[in-house]
């Protein structure tokens, strides 16, 4: 299929259902030569809503001050993964807040608890930007990847949707210092975030054609109550999908979630991202009681198919698409070597 940037920008607005279709249709085929018909599993714990941060967007950013806060022990952490790992998970993803109160010793301590107890499965850490020295700490203690969307890769509209004490430049440094580390690195954004354009999101679709993140995070903005931008309109449902499915063509061998954030906003939206070319989900697995707290933005699910404890209805969901769930680690392809 034709990548130019006008053919994608043809591709990201036509009103045309057939060329809409081509695209779903390559995107699946690029999918399956990769990886096979298969759709990987990762069980998102989500360890503190605490964060020192204030991104506009996010309902759990500092300034939020109706957020009751929580952070999870370290036993209630291995319990999700114990949980987790009978259900058929080999990742886990801790994700959470900038807070301070996850020392480096701290998350090392729960990595190499992890590891040791559950050594067939995957640690991916999403906490936010650290220094170099620490991101080296958690790998050194095991942790197989990190998620930090890049959130935009237009240095102007990142610093329209952070604050000024946050930069654009040190969240890239910290995606070249995970990756220069080992990590399977994760990027990605919000779709339909205030004050994107045509023209952002080209430069977030180079970005990821040039640095090749492991993993892509894409999912609708959602305003979240408490915000500046709860007022703001939603991004689509319909642009996320064309946005994975053009993802999967610039970059094959990228692992490209389904996110809560599209199905929270559609009651299919992660068997349209399936179709599309995406191939990994992540339920749920924090405990019943502060999933609704880590309200990132308004209406987040953590029920039904979002749920971890809902696996069999997801893997029988997927099923129906025609897509094998397999109980394994789901690295990146051009990693396995790496990391066995
Ligand atoms: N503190 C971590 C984890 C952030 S939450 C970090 O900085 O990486 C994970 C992702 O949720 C964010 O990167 C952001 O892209 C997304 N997110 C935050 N608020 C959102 C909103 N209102 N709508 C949709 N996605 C949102």
């Amino acid at each position: 299929m034709n990548l130019s940037s006008n053919n994608i920008e043809h591709l990201l607005t036509t009103s045309d259902p057939q060329a809409v279709d081509e695209l779903f249709a390559e995107a699946c085929r690029v999918r399956d030569k990769v990886y096979g018909r298969k759709v990987f599993m990762r069980g998102l714990i989500e360890i503190s809503n605490h964060c020192k941060n204030d991104c506009l967007y996010c309902g759990i950013r500092r300034s939020n001050l109706s957020v009751k806060r929580y952070r999870l022990s370290k036993e209630q952490i291995l319990d999700c993964c114990r949980t987790g790992r009978e259900l058929g998970f080999r990742t886990f993803v801790l994700q959470g807040g900038e807070d301070a109160w996850f020392t480096d010793d701290i998350v090392c301590d729960i990595v190499r608890d992890i590891k040791r107890q559950f050594p067939d499965c995957a640690i991916t850490l999403s906490l936010g930007e650290r220094g170099y020295d620490s991101f080296r700490r958690l790998r050194e203690a095991g942790a197989d990847r990190y998620l930090l969307r890049h959130e935009t890769a237009d240095a102007t509209h990142y610093s329209y949707l952070h604050p000024a004490d946050m930069s654009f430049e040190h969240r890239m440094q910290c995606l070249r210092d995970l990756r220069s580390l080992g990590f399977q690195v994760g990027a990605g954004f919000m779709v339909g975030s205030p004050g994107q354009t045509l023209d952002t999101l080209m430069k977030d679709l180079a970005f990821i054609a040039d640095f090749r993140p492991e993993m892509v995070g894409i999912g609708p903005f959602i305003p979240a109550a408490d915000t500046p931008f709860e007022n703001q309109v939603a991004g689509s449902v319909d642009m996320t999908v064309r946005l994975l499915a053009i993802i999967r063509l610039l970059h094959p061998s990228v692992l490209l979630p389904a996110t809560s954030a599209l199905g929270t906003m559609h009651p299919k939206g992660r068997e349209r991202a399936i179709m599309a070319g995406a191939n990994v989900v992540m339920p749920n697995l924090s405990p019943q009681d502060t999933r609704a707290l880590y309200s990132i933005y308004n209406n987040k699910l953590a029920t039904g198919s979002e749920a971890a404890e809902s696996a069999a209805d997801i893997r029988l969901r997927l099923h129906a698409i025609g897509m094998e769930v397999p109980d394994d680690r789901g690295d990146h392809v051009e990693m396995k070597s790496y990391n066995s």
